[in-house]
Order: structure tokens, then sequence, then C-alpha cells
């Protein structure tokens, strides 16, 4: 069987490079984690400890499960681990640390809302085809009612919308795997912990989006598996990506770091270039400024031009045409008094989109030629 997790899924459709490095060439890169991996781990094992415990009529206190925390922290702690906020320090995200499982506690305490039957699940999922699907459930609990809850600890700083958690995939194939061992179960709730927020949100899933989630589940595997090319992805995501350095999209980036940053030639013209765009974007707005004084100035003075030292400006009024904001029935009266194709004019973009898809008639794509161009753009540099 081949198995696939919902990070492996994730990160064929964040970045299919990404993908490759990870997946296929199995690199191992120097750095192992980012401090939010870090931190979002050991409060799993801390919450784990306190289930275990529990399952042991061991109850903890929350200064001791702190304390196991911060012995966890100083144990695993290395150098090299990627801190990609520069702005806060290791002992923030300890802190951070400390809160959530406090938090947590005090909220949850005595922790007897569901019978615990399932710490860290860990199983393979049956999709047929020859598919697995990797089950990991931070806890597994149940009521009187015959309802299971497949629990999961958020430790990042956005709290979703339940929009979002409603389209969740992760956990809608897990409680795929509850329905399968549980069949006594009457219903599966997905519950998020947002430890940041201490906000518990609560979704599910009837059989019908089950089964749907699971055949694009099925899909998107035979897509990966059918994939021949993997480009680069860049997005926000790249920060946290621990193969940024191998990546040829990040390549300048580093060659530039490995010498003076300011003298790189690349850095230079990037740097210009992004100083004459601002250039550019304040002109518009003041010659947006100066277009209306100017207007004001004639209309005062009932004059319609207005003199510089080197040059004159004409203010001259005119007659602008304003058309109805739904254009349909312009268009359809274009038509119809038979004048649209006068006045229609073509939309090269789209036009060029279409050529270059290979969606128009074959004739209309041999009527043109194909050139290389470039196109900039600029965006924040990124971590
Ligand atoms: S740095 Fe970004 S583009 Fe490069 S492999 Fe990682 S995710 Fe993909």
């Amino acid at each position: 069987m081949t198995n696939y997790s919902h990070s492996k899924l994730g990160t064929f459709q964040q970045c299919k490079y990404k993908y490759k490095l990870q997946y296929i060439d199995k690199i191992k890169v120097d750095i192992p984690d980012t401090v939010e991996t870090f931190l979002g781990g050991l409060v799993h094992e801390a919450l784990d400890k306190l289930y275990k415990d529990l399952q042991f009529q061991k109850v903890n206190t929350k200064e001791e499960l702190i304390e196991f925390f911060e012995k966890l922290w100083e144990e695993k702690w290395t150098d090299n681990i990627l801190i990609v906020k520069k702005q806060y320090s290791v002992n923030n995200y300890k802190d951070m640390g400390k809160k959530f499982i406090g938090d947590y506690y005090d909220h949850y305490k005595p922790f007897d809302q569901t019978k615990t039957i399932g710490l860290e699940t860990q199983d393979f999922l049956d999709l047929g085809d020859g598919y697995g699907y990797h089950i990991r459930i931070d806890r597994l609990g149940c009521d009187k009612e015959g309802n299971y809850y497949v629990c999961d600890y958020k430790t990042n700083n956005r709290l979703k919308a339940q929009g979002e958690l409603d389209e969740d995939k992760q956990l809608a194939m897990y409680s795929l795997w509850v329905k399968k061992h549980h069949p006594d179960c009457n219903d599966v709730k997905l519950v998020w912990y947002f430890l940041a927020f201490d906000k518990e949100m609560v979704s599910e899933r009837s059989d019908e989006q089950l089964e749907e989630l699971k055949n694009e589940t099925i899909a998107l595997i035979k897509e990966i598996e059918a994939c021949e090319d993997f480009p680069v992805e860049v997005t926000g995501l790249c920060g946290w990506c621990t193969f940024q350095s191998l990546c040829p999209a990040w390549k300048h980036k580093y060659e530039a770091e490995a010498k003076v940053f300011s003298d790189d030639d690349g850095v230079k013209l990037v740097d210009e270039f992004a100083k004459f765009k601002d250039v550019k974007k304040e002109a518009e707005d003041k010659m947006g400024i100066l277009r209306e004084d100017l207007i004001g100035f004639a209309k005062q003075k009932g004059i319609e031009f207005v003199f510089g030292t080197d040059k004159k400006c004409s203010v001259k009024e005119f007659d602008k045409v304003v058309y109805p904001e739904n254009k349909e029935e312009l268009i359809e009266l274009l038509k119809e008094k038979g004048v649209y194709e006068e006045f229609c004019m073509l939309c090269y973009p789209r036009l060029n989109s279409k050529i270059l898809k290979k969606e128009v008639d074959k004739e209309i794509i041999e009527l043109t030629s194909k050139e290389k161009s470039f196109r900039l753009s600029l965006s924040k540099r990124g971590y």
C-alpha cells in the first residue's frame, strides 16, 4: 500500500518543487525544524502526558505540566532551530507554550468532558486502489451518547473561521477512519482547540460529504503519481520552507548573502528599480492633486491657459460620455442597430492566454508567432 498523509498531500498542493525534494528525492536538510513546529510538538507532548497520566488516575497540577514542558524545551532545543520572525526571542516562544498549556488546563480541568479512548492515535486508512491515508489523531474521545470526538490542538496564531473548518480535509479524513473502526459511533465531531485563543471550535460532516472527500483525495493522489513536472511556487510560506537554500527561486538571495549583500549587482538593481517605482507612484498621486488644483485655478480665473516658466498648460473642458454601469443593454442595442462590430475592441490579454493555451482554432494560432519577453514585478522580499 502506498501511504499519503495530510502534510504530504498539502506539500504537493503548496509547492511541487518542495514535494519533490522532500518526498521523492528525500533530501535531508541541516535546519531540522522551525520554532513554530518545535513549540507545537512540545505542547502536544505536554497535553498528551496530561491525558495519558489521567488514564492511570494521576492528575498533574498545572505547575507540574508546565514544568514538564519547560524541561522538554531545555533538553531538546538546539541553536539551529529556525526562528523566522527575528523580532521574537526563543523565550517569547517558550512563554507562549507555557501560556497555552496553562490556559488549556484552567479551561478544561478536571478533563472529564469526554472519555479518552486514544492518544496520538496512529494508523492507516485503506482508501482502496492500493492507497493508504495516514491517521494521527491528537486525542480521540467519546461520550455516553455514542458521539466520538476527533480532537486537534492548534498552536499557531491564526484563528480559523468556521467556514474554513467546515471545509477542512484532515480531521474529516480521520472521521472516516473513526467510523470504520468504531461502528458503534452515532456521530463524529471534529474539534479544534485553538490554544492561542483558548477557543474550541467544532465541525461535522455527512456521509455524502465524506464519500466525496475520499474520492477527491484519491484523485489528488493519482495526480501526484502521474506528475512529471515539479515547478517552484513562491508564496508567503517560503519563509518557513526548510528547503529554501536548495530552491532555485531563492538562489540569488543565498549568493548575495554569502558576500556583502549590499555590494551585489542584483541587489543594487532591485533597490533602484523599487525606488523609481515608488517615485513613479508618488508622482502619479501628486499629478492627480495638481490636476484638480489646475482645473480649480482655471475655472476660478475663467481662463483656458495657465502659464508656467517654460511651459503653459491648457485646461479645456469637454463633454465626456457616461455609460450605464450595466453594459449589456448597450451592447444589445449596438448589435440591434448593426454597429457593434464597428466599436468593439479586441481583448489582447484574453486572446494571448487562449493562444498560449491552444484554446483557439489552429488557423488563428498559425497566424501568430511567439517570442520571449519578460514581466517584472516587485513584491515583499520575504524571509
Ligand atoms: S522555498 Fe518556496 S518555492 Fe522554494 S521549494 Fe520551498 S516552498 Fe517551494
